[in-house]
């Protein structure tokens, strides 16, 4: 079945005339052919989005949260068959198919209650009979650009922020991914979202997310994706709002006083849960010398245990697609030339599966301590003190998630202090994000913006200051007669 795109309420089929397909990345198998939209879907998209703006703004946010929560619903009495597609169509081990699901179920619940809320504030005036407070505008028809890793969470993330702010939405999934994309969508049709509000164009960066970014109608781009497309969208963009999530270069520090095997699932779990291809996936170990030996010991025996294959079934699920193959395999290359110790792993399978890896003696300056390499890779490196392993976890030049694991409680507030990053975890992975804390990074991990939480909404709302003066006289402000 070719599956069409979703422009102002009716499927479609693109422009083009062309088509691509979707693969089982474990089995090679075809799931299923998308439209490859053009400019001109874009166009169309736009246009759709621009019309329904001005009732979606209009409908009283706690409306449009009731359509969120019946979103919600309808997510969770598909969680099984939706959690299966992401295993399907990305890979991931199933547990954490139907996880990226329930992020997307619990992000909607959560935005539609952020219809009751939306706060601005009151505040005092400097002059008598003056009434000062600030309100949330919708920043107007947006565009949403995601990646392939959470193909129903990050859409969710974004589409679920942006509606209960009261914009239109041109969604451009990632083209690995797009059934996924094209099933969510179909849910918010079901849940009632009016023509125009969600328009889907599936295609390329190139013929559709590049029209996206230049469209002078889309007051925003919300982008989640690699660091080399985010610099090209905020040079392209304009003077549009963007926000940028991009990649993260993840450590854990393990102290001397850490619970060791507490450390060692959290590594296990961070650096192969979604086979490394996570933005917080957990790729730099930074342990203590004095435990290396025991943690390294306890690390390699945990490896060991790993399944590497179809999701379905294993631990460790396959590599999204060739080039994520070959860029793993260049960095372990790079790792071995560079005078790092390759201690388990290293080696492709069949197919596009890939063993889980370690390297010690990796050195800071190094780049597979320095670039993210998007796979079941962990580098482990040592320092001697707090401090230096502070420092180390500093001197890259991503800041998304961090984490530390120890006993001492000081020591646990100095990192949560001076790592320079958008999360610290104290005694738990670089990953398990909950929907109603902020989600984002600092450095070049992106532009600022924040996901999730309260601070969600601030990417997809204006701030309008709103003065009133009941006083029946001209007042000036700074005291001017
Ligand atoms: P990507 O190659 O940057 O693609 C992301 C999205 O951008 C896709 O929809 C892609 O479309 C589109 N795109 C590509 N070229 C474009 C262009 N010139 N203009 C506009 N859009 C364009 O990233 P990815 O490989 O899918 O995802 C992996 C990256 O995402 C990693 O770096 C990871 O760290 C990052 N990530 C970050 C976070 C976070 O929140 N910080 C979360 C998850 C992932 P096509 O698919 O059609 O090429
Ligand atoms: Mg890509």
């Amino acid at each position: 079945m070719v599956h069409k795109l979703f422009i102002d309420g009716e499927w479609v089929e693109s422009t083009s005339g062309k088509t691509f397909k979707s693969f089982n990345p474990a089995t090679g198998k075809k799931l299923g052919e998308v439209q490859s939209g053009n400019k001109k879907d874009v166009d169309k998209a736009v246009k759709a989005a621009c019309n329904a703006f001005d009732e979606w703004r209009l409908t009283p946010p706690p409306e449009r949260g009731d359509v969120l929560l019946e979103v919600a619903g309808l997510l969770e009495e598909n969680k099984q068959r939706l959690g299966e597609l992401v295993t399907r169509e990305m890979g991931k081990q199933i547990s954490e198919g139907k996880g990226d699901v329930q992020e997307a179920i619990d992000i909607f619940k959560y935005m539609a209650g952020e219809g009751r809320r939306l706060l601005g504030h009151t505040t005092t005036s400097e002059l008598e009979n003056k009434f000062a407070m600030t309100v949330k505008r919708p920043v107007g028809p947006s565009g949403l650009i995601t990646p392939w890793n959470f193909p129903i969470a990050i859409p969710a993330w974004k589409l679920s922020p942006a509606l209960i702010c009261g914009n239109s939405v041109v969604f451009k999934p990632a083209s690995g991914t797009p059934l996924c994309a094209v099933e969510l969508v179909k849910i918010l049709e079901e849940a009632g979202v009016s023509s125009g509000v969600v328009n889907l164009v599936t295609g390329s960066g190139s013929n559709v997310g590049t029209p996206m970014v230049e469209h002078p109608d889309l007051k925003s781009i919300s982008f989640t994706g690699s660091r080399k497309v985010g610099k090209l969208i905020s040079r392209k963009a304009g003077l549009k709002n963007v926000g940028l999530e991009l990649g993260g270069k993840n450590p854990i520090i393990v102290m001397d006083d850490a619970n060791l095997d507490l450390a060692v699932e959290g590594a296990i779990w961070g650096g192969f849960g979604t086979t490394g291809q996570r933005c917080t996936a957990a790729s730099r170990v930074i342990v203590h010398e004095d435990v290396e030996q025991e943690f390294m010991d306890k690390f390699v025996e945990e490896t060991k245990k790993l399944s590497v294959g179809n999701g379905m079934e294993c631990d460790i699920g396959p590599l999204i697609n060739e080039d994520a193959v070959e860029k793993t395999e260049y960095y372990i290359q790079k790792g071995k030339e560079e005078g790092a110790e390759l201690v388990i792993g290293g080696e492709k399978r069949e197919g596009l599966f890939f063993d889980p890896t370690i390297f010690t003696n990796v050195e800071p300056n190094m780049a597979i301590a320095q670039e993210e390499i998007f796979g079941p890779v962990v580098s482990v490196l040592t320092a001697s003190s707090l401090e230096e392993a502070i420092e180390i976890a500093n001197g890259v030049d991503y800041g998304l998630s961090t984490s530390i694991y120890t006993e001492n409680v000081s020591k646990a507030f100095n990192a949560i202090r001076d790592l320079d990053a958008g999360l610290t975890y104290v005694n738990s992975s670089t990953i398990g994000s909950e929907v109603h804390l902020p989600f984002g990074g600092v450095k070049k991990t992106g532009n600022g913006t924040r996901e999730a939480g309260i601070e969600g909404v601030e990417e997809f709302t204006e701030t309008k200051t709103v003065y009133v003066d009941y006083s029946g006289q001209l007042q000036k402000a700074q005291g001017i007669d």
